[in-house]
């Protein structure tokens, strides 16, 4: 059929032509002031770092927030829905070096190409909104930031290891060492150097950042376990051995040394040890010292063996680091020939070096108990140290095996200790040390401070100065931006870029005027994604990085949407750097986002899209394909948004089909549902609001009936059925987006309803179906889809007749009534076993549902020659017959 034919779904006609008339709409997706006096709802997504190319994952990632911000416009919201660019980092650099473009320009290029794949998606954002954080106007807040937390001390200096490649001389990014080696000279193993560097201490938030994880209820617990374990809380004890004077000649190891006083050992070098376990302390057998403990440099200075042995071992740790495997290090230690001395009961214990005692955790330094410790009593069997049993059952007669850990139990061989439970016991065994002063209670974190200083170009510089007279120096607040100079040569020679450019680094000291030089560290990009999404809320704001008020009105976001791989680093800078604006009294609200939601990820062919691994899918090609509209709501149907989603482009093709279906139908029948419309201003005007024409007939009768489009009160028999389908799938999806989110099985419902739309064609044909029904059916069709796929919608609007923006309609209402299945299915059960399920009038009463029950098919058949001696009738629920 050649007129069939030519009229076609095109959406290459249809979307650009939204996209243009969206783009004149300067404040179509422009956030209103608090005066506005509708209920605000934030929705972000993560901000993407401008790679040039968008992916699947961010073309998932952001279906779901848009859907989720036009949903929210059409329910009445005052709606913040922003987008900006992560723009700095190390790929810029990269780029620089292998292309001769200035950072600067690749990202800007990168930024403009990924705006127009953003636009060509038909993404609602608010451009006007729109935060690139690599420009001054944006980074020079991370610098008035980074001074306010210097002045609170929540910045310091410190030594810290980085990685040193002796070839380019200078500092590479984890990322640039491959398997031990510099990622440009694949045979050079990178160094450890030694750097001072700068610190936010956002350990003195650890205490807060983790309490405040159970109350984040509107976060994914995998989240919030994920967090808990990088801050890591552990309640113990720090208690110090004493380090034995080095005697001349061989000594022998062991239990057999005199017992010694700790008191008297009060100028002895001190151990401090961490443990959660100090009820176990009489079964220390060995002290244990991490590789790089500062005792153990001490020791190897005069000992070139042990020298390699601790080198060995610092190697090892650095690998597994890298591996990410610390936990599954195979675990060896060598023993130093010292000694030291336990201070609650003197006993001589020698010191170890391990490799798997960390650093960075606790002291550094642990105490071994072999009895009643895993690892311990690993290590103890494999050195053959002294196992020696303190702690046992409650119940005597229990048998014990080694290691026995359980903390269910009581002390023994612990001297005046003895019999006290483990809780009763670490309580005194804390109050002694602490008397003592040996030691005492004390909480732990995993946590460690934000290492934040990069020796980088492509980022925020550290406004810092150092005066050979006065120190270290803020740069005045009037002096900010410290500006990035712009033409710089990038060769990954000589340290810092940034100490190369002597205009940059000399300057004047604020303080006494003298010759000075700038920090020329940047900071890590980490900061700039810890407080972007205030600035999305006053973006143009030259005198401040926002405006209090408008802040408070605006957060905390109702709806953050991203990966789960930002579960800790950026989720945990973003709930710090919030804590300490409070702090500032910048602030109101102790969180950033009420809600987290984390999208699965887009695989193809059993991984992750990846260009190395030579599966990716590009939206340009999709949306060439298929449109924009089919992409997003292929990526939201194709699986729950929480789960990973397989790519099928198959599936993107049918649902290619299905919209191709939904402009047919309204194609064909928009003609006939106008007329219900027509000359009609009340019919509008109530339609405005998103009821149903039928969910009040007393006042719809009149106007319905000068219409003439029916005689009828209210719908029946197709109409009702159609409109029956239509209610249940306005409340199904309005609830999902209340908070289940399911918009895979959202999309289904559209189709089912499309399926039965399309199934009474011959009915619709007929004219079976009044107009007014009908273009209640094919506008609340176009609502619902609207959210999912915005250019149809706003087309299918277009096509009823409808004029202003669909985007600002009122999403439609389910009507209860209406919604209500007319029928209701009945279980049907001979002797109490299910035989059938019989279909009965919504209202039947029990006379009529046993007369269905009797009439049931299989019911006749098992009941033929028998006899009904009672029916039991549950109204609504269950028919029960008693058959003899
Ligand atoms: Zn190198
Ligand atoms: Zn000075």
């Amino acid at each position: 059929m050649a007129e069939e034919n030519e009229q076609r779904y095109d959406p290459a006609a249809i979307e650009p032509k939204w996209q243009l008339r969206w783009a004149e709409q300067k404040d179509l997706y422009a956030e209103e002031p608090a005066s506005c006096g509708k209920p605000k709802y934030y929705v972000l997504e993560m901000l993407p770092y401008p790679s040039g190319q968008l992916h699947m994952g961010h073309v998932r990632n952001y279906s779901i927030g848009d859907a989720l911000a036009r949903h929210m416009w059409m329910r009445g919201y005052n709606v913040l829905h922003p987008m900006g660019w992560d723009a700095f980092g190390l790929p810029a650099e990269n780029a620089a070096l292998k292309n001769r473009t200035p950072p600067r320009e690749w990202t800007l290029t990168n930024i403009a190409a990924m705006k127009r794949q953003m636009e060509r998606l038909g993404l609602g954002y608010d451009w006007a909104t729109e935060v690139t954080t690599c420009l001054p106007e944006y980074y020079r807040w991370n610098q008035w930031f980074f001074l306010r937390m210097y002045e609170k001390d929540l910045v310091y200096r410190k030594k810290s290891k980085v990685n040193w490649c002796p070839e380019c001389a200078t500092v590479l990014a984890n990322e640039q060492v491959v398997d031990g080696c510099c990622w440009r000279h694949e045979t050079t193993k990178v160094d450890q150097r030694d750097l001072v560097q700068w610190f936010l201490r956002i350990t003195a938030y650890a205490e807060e950042l983790l309490d405040g994880l159970d109350k984040l209820d509107g976060w994914p617990e995998k989240v919030r376990t994920m967090q808990r374990n990088w801050i890591g809380r552990s309640e113990g004890t720090e208690v110090d051995f004493f380090l034995e004077e080095k005697e001349s000649g061989a000594r022998d190891a062991g239990p057999s040394t005199p017992l010694r006083s700790a008191q008297d050992d009060s100028a002895a070098v001190r151990i401090r040890v961490f443990t959660t376990r100090v009820d176990t302390i009489f079964g220390a057998t060995s002290v244990q010292l991490a590789p790089q403990h500062e005792l153990v440099a001490e020791f190897t200075a005069a000992d070139a063996e042990l020298r390699a042995q601790v080198e060995e071992m610092v190697e090892q740790q650095k690998q597994a680091r890298e591996a990410g495997d610390l936990g599954t290090i195979e675990k060896h230690g060598v023993p130093t020939g010292r000694f030291a001395v336990n201070p609650y009961n003197g006993a001589s214990v020698p010191i170890w070096v391990a490799n798997y005692i960390l650093a960075d955790y606790g002291t550094g330094a642990i105490m071994s108990v072999p009895a009643h410790d895993e690892r311990d009593f690993e290590f103890a069997n494999k050195y053959g140290l002294p196992i020696v049993q303190v702690i046992q059952p409650e119940d005597e007669t229990m048998a014990v095996v080694l290691p026995f850990v359980s903390e269910d139990g009581v002390l023994v061989n612990s001297g005046e200790y003895d019999g006290l439970s483990c809780t009763q016991a670490q309580k005194r065994l804390q109050e002694s040390a602490a008397r003592r002063a040996f030691g005492e209670a004390k909480t732990t974190f995993r946590l460690k401070d934000w290492g934040v200083s990069r020796q980088r170009y492509w980022g925020t510089p550290i406004p810092m100065i150092h005066c050979e007279k006065c120190g270290l120096v803020q740069v005045p607040d009037e002096q900010l931006p410290v500006l990035l100079p712009e033409r710089i040569e990038i060769t990954q020679q000589g340290g810092s870029p940034l100490g190369r450019i002597p205009e940059f680094v000399n300057v004047n000291c604020p303080k006494c005027g003298g010759a000075a030089k700038r920090e020329t560290d940047t900071m890590d990009t980490f900061v700039d994604s810890s407080w972007y999404f205030y600035r999305y809320t006053d973006a143009k704001n030259a005198k401040a990085p926002f405006d209090s008020e408008t802040v408070k009105y605006w957060f905390p976001i109702d709806q953050y949407i991203g990966g789960v791989e930002h579960a800790i680093l950026h989720l945990i800078y973003s709930r710090f750097w919030t804590k300490v604006m409070r702090d500032l009294g910048l602030v109101a609200n102790d969180e950033p986002a009420t809600r987290l939601f984390t999208q699965g990820m887009v695989i193809k062919d059993g991984a992750k899209m990846s260009k190395s691994k030579g599966n990716v899918v590009s939206p340009d090609e999709m949306i060439a394909k298929y449109g924009a509209d089919a992409t997003r709501v292929y990526s939201l149907f194709a699986a729950p948004p929480d789960r990973d989603l397989d790519w099928q482009e198959d599936g993107v093709a049918g649902v290619s089909r299905f919209l191709a279906r939904v402009w047919r139908l309204t194609d064909k029948y928009a003609p006939l549902a106008r007329t219900a419309v027509h000359g009609s201003e009340r019919f509008s005007a109530v339609k405005g609001t998103g009821f149903s024409p039928y969910s009040n007939p007393a006042n719809e009768t009149g106007a319905l009936a000068q219409e003439g489009c029916s005689s009828e009160t209210a719908p029946s028999g197709m109409a009702l059925e159609l409109l029956r389908k239509l209610h249940q799938t306005i409340a199904k999806i309005t609830l999902d987006f209340e908070g289940r989110w399911h918009f895979n099985t959202c999309v289904a419902a559209i189709m089912e309803l499309v399926n039965e739309i399309q199934a009474a064609d011959a009915h619709l044909a007929a004219g079976e179906v009044p107009a007014p029904a009908l273009l209640e059916l094919l506008r609340s069709l176009a609502l619902l889809l609207a959210p999912f796929a915005p250019h149809l919608a706003a087309e299918l609007w277009e096509m009823l007749g409808e004029e202003g923006a669909i985007l600002r309609a009122p999403w439609p209402q389910s009507d209860p009534e209406l919604a209500k299945e007319d029928k209701l299915e009945i279980p049907v059960q001979i002797n109490g076993k299910l035989v059938e399920v019989v279909r009965v009038a919504a209202d039947a009463d029990a006379k009529a549902i046993e007369e269905a029950a009797l009439a049931g098919q299989k019911i006749q058949l098992r009941t033929a020659g028998k006899t009904v001696v009672k029916a039991i009738v549950v109204p609504g629920k269950l028919v029960n017959l008693v058959v003899k």
